[in-house]
């Protein structure tokens, strides 16, 4: 269906209808009809006022994103000039809101002298989180509407508001139940009957104590939580022209600015990663519309970090889960660290004691699998050691009833070998969380050669159902994240050696944007999990490969990071501050000295090209391999999973912008210096070589 807008007569009132499923998205053809049906509206004697007005279901999602760096963006009627008609027009017109209104949407309804909205519609400017600012007039007209903080606040943020909050702040209106149209054109009549001028937002004024102050100290604010995005301080910038310039010069300035944005990288980063999540639910091979099987109970085995997470997060969603453990006394922990967690959101209000109650009561611990018969799915979080795994995936293939899925949280191990210790490996799986399982969104869905195609449906409709992003990956030691994160600490190891230090590695790449380095990282989560993993793989290591020894000199120490009050850096009792330790520096010298390295001075650049190359490098051999499916589902994994700045859109997008050519170069250059590791991925020299991307399409 092609976008359109048409003008419906409702007697003497004409609605103007929005219709571009599923968003009404402001595309071209919409914007051509809205301007004929504004036309018609206008001179049209016997219509006394005009309502605008979304088919579907809702008013207006905004402008559309496909458009955006395309001619098509730049063709007439520019939305812009249908605002100023609208706002000029000598008979009321009246938005009627439901659904939502948002970005371009609520633009729209400003534009408008009044708005109607429907009880519960959501109202707002999420344009900052595309790494944009509302860029058709939004950043002028609600400042004079609701007021300098209140506006500041939903376009730096990008949180919409509801139609209660939005009438409190003087946003709409008025709210009505009901049939939001029809109210609207009694509205509209009523306003028309009554006569005189109608208002108009941008006529008035926008103005605050102390600007001086507001903006100093709001700049600083958005500076210090923005962390290398551009948009939200151009979003301050904006909002302050409202309060000094005359409107007209106001929306030049919004203009210019929103221009530099939408060009830049980093919106468009996030642009790729808000289709990349859209993309992600697509699987060749299987149809979107496979029956899945219904998932109303589950089963999660272990209660420790990460099944209590996982716990809390099906709980949340409204799942009954049974919970089982081998003791008492780790079920009761593991209930107290719950209890502890939620807790802590009922003390920032984030959550009402009576439904932290509920939750509470929605998870059953037990210490027999004959509670598992009749769950339809389970989530095995036990220790990461195969042969518990395979006892554990054999004993529940003899309790749980037929077809229920049977889901391992493994972090590494190989999918097909837990399988095969069932009689049912067309219901195995991976579900692999992420830490904390209750808080991060990513999840990585790892199928099994024999995986069945409802099985992974089901999975991936589950992951979404409770409020994660879930990523089909394939299986592979580490499947796509913990694969691609081993190449990364590696080179961070060897950066080491060669003469950086742990703080100078994190601090590179905490200034590139990651959330943490890989130092501080591994003191958070813990260094003994990698240590074993490392001695139970020692005797299958290629020796002809370079190994750096630090980080186990580290672990024989008993060091493991925060939990023992020192790692990489050390700790001082009660406190997360990582403090360089003279030590670990003795210990890198010692194993650099064994080595033969010549230890020199290795500058910031050299430390992130080094780790992001080596994370581009794998991803491509995980392309080629088909281990992700493409490469925007390697850039929602790095980005969700692991701390990657969302700004730069994930590894493999950071290389696009960066050029395949440049960054071949990089690769074959570090291959001929530091040997074998960095066998450049073919894939990567092909596209390189062609002038291609990852991310075609794009
Ligand atoms: P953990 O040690 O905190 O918890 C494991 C729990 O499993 C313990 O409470 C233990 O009592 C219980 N358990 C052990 N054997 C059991 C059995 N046979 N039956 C029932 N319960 C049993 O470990 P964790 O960090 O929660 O890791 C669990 C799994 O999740 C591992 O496979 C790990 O690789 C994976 N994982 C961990 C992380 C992480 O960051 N910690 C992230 C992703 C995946």
């Amino acid at each position: 269906m092609t976008a359109t807008a048409r003008l419906i007569r409702h007697d003497d009132v004409g609605v103007i209808e929005f219709d571009n499923p599923p968003v009404n998205a402001l595309a071209l053809g919409l914007r051509v009809g809205l301007s004929a049906a504004l036309d018609a509206a206008l001179a049209d004697p016997s219509i006394v006022a005009i309502v605008l007005a979304g088919a579907g279901r809702m008013f207006c999602g905004g402008a559309d994103l496909r458009e955006f760096n395309t001619p098509a963006a730049a063709q007439p009627p520019a939305t812009t000039d249908l605002r100023t008609r609208m706002e000029r027009a000598p008979k009321p017109v009246v938005a009627a809101i439901h659904g939502s209104a948002l970005g371009g949407g609520l633009e729209m309804a400003l534009a408008c002298h009044y708005r109607v909205a429907a009880a519960g519609t959501q109202l707002g400017l999420p344009e900052v989180r595309r790494g944009l600012l509302p860029g058709g007039g939004g950043t002028q007209r609600l400042p004079r509407l609701v007021g300098v903080a209140t506006a500041l606040e939903m376009i730096v943020g990008g949180e919409p508001v509801d139609a209660a909050r939005a009438r409190a702040i003087g946003l709409v209106d008025e709210v009505v139940d009901g049939d939001v149209r029809a109210a609207a054109v009694a509205f509209a009549r009523g306003k028309a009957a009554a006569g005189g001028s109608h208002p108009v937002v941008s006529a008035r004024t926008a103005s605050i104590d102390e600007p001086e102050v507001f903006f100093k100290t709001s700049r600083e604010r958005v500076a210090k939580e923005a962390r290398g995005l551009e948009a939200p301080l151009e979003c301050v910038a904006c909002v302050e022209a409202a309060t000094r310039l005359p409107f007209e010069e106001g929306i030049a300035f919004e203009r210019a600015r929103f221009r530099v944005l939408v060009e830049g990288t980093q919106s468009k980063a996030l642009r790729h990663l808000f289709f990349a999540e859209r993309a992600a639910a697509r699987i060749p091979g299987i149809p979107e519309d496979l029956p899945t099987r219904p998932i109303r109970r589950v089963g999660v085995i272990g209660a420790g970090t990460m099944g209590g997470g996982i716990a809390m997060s099906l709980a949340n969603a409204g799942l009954e889960v049974v919970q089982l453990e081998t003791t008492r006394e780790a079920l009761d922990k593991g209930r107290t660290t719950m209890s502890r967690n939620w807790g802590a959101s009922v003390e920032k209000g984030r959550l009402s004691k009576a439904e932290m109650d509920a939750r509470l009561a929605r998870v059953r611990g037990t210490l027999s699998y004959d509670e598992l018969a009749d769950v339809d799915l389970v989530v095995e979080a036990v220790f990461e050691d195969m042969a518990v795994k395979k006892q554990v995936f054999a004993t529940l293939d003899a309790v749980c009833r037929p077809g229920a899925i049977l889901a391992s949280n493994t972090s590494r191990l190989d999918i097909d070998e837990i399988a095969r210790a069932t009689k049912r490996p067309q219901d195995v799986i991976g579900l692999h969380y992420f830490s904390p399982a209750n808080v991060m969104r990513l999840l990585e869905v790892v199928r099994g050669a024999a995986s069945a195609p409802d099985v992974i449906a089901t999975s991936m409709a589950f992951g979404r159902a409770t409020a994660k992003l879930p990523v089909l990956v394939g299986n592979c030691e580490g499947f796509v994240g913990n694969r691609m994160l081993s190449a990364y600490v590696r080179e961070a190891g060897f950066l080491l050696e060669e003469g950086a230090s742990p703080a100078q590695v994190d601090g590179a790449l905490q200034r590139f944007g990651l959330a943490m380095g890989p130092f501080r990282m591994g003191d958070l989560a813990g260094l003994d999990i990698g240590w074993a993993g490392r001695k139970r793989t020692a005797a299958t290591r290629p020796k002809h490969l370079r190994y750096s020894k630090v980080a186990d000199r580290i672990c024989e120490l008993g060091r493991f990071g925060q939990k023992t009050g020192a790692g990489w850096y050390r700790y001082e009792a009660g406190s997360r501050t990582p403090v360089s330790d003279p030590l670990v520096e003795q210990i890198v010298r010692q194993c650099a000295d064994e080595a033969g390295i010549v230890r020199r001075t290795v500058a910031d650049q050299e430390i992130v090209e080094r780790t992001m190359y080596a994370l581009v490098n794998e991803g491509a051999k995980i392309l080629a391999e088909g281990i992700a499916l493409r490469a925007s589902d390697v850039d929602l994994v790095y980005v969700n999973g692991y701390g990657f700045p969302a700004w730069r859109g994930g590894p493999m997008f950071h290389a696009d912008t960066i050029g395949l050519r440049e960054v071949a170069d990089r690769v074959r250059e570090f291959h001929a210096k530091h040997g074998e590791w960095w066998t450049p991925a073919p894939r990567l020299l092909e596209l390189a070589a062609a002038e291609r991307r990852f991310n075609q399409g794009e």
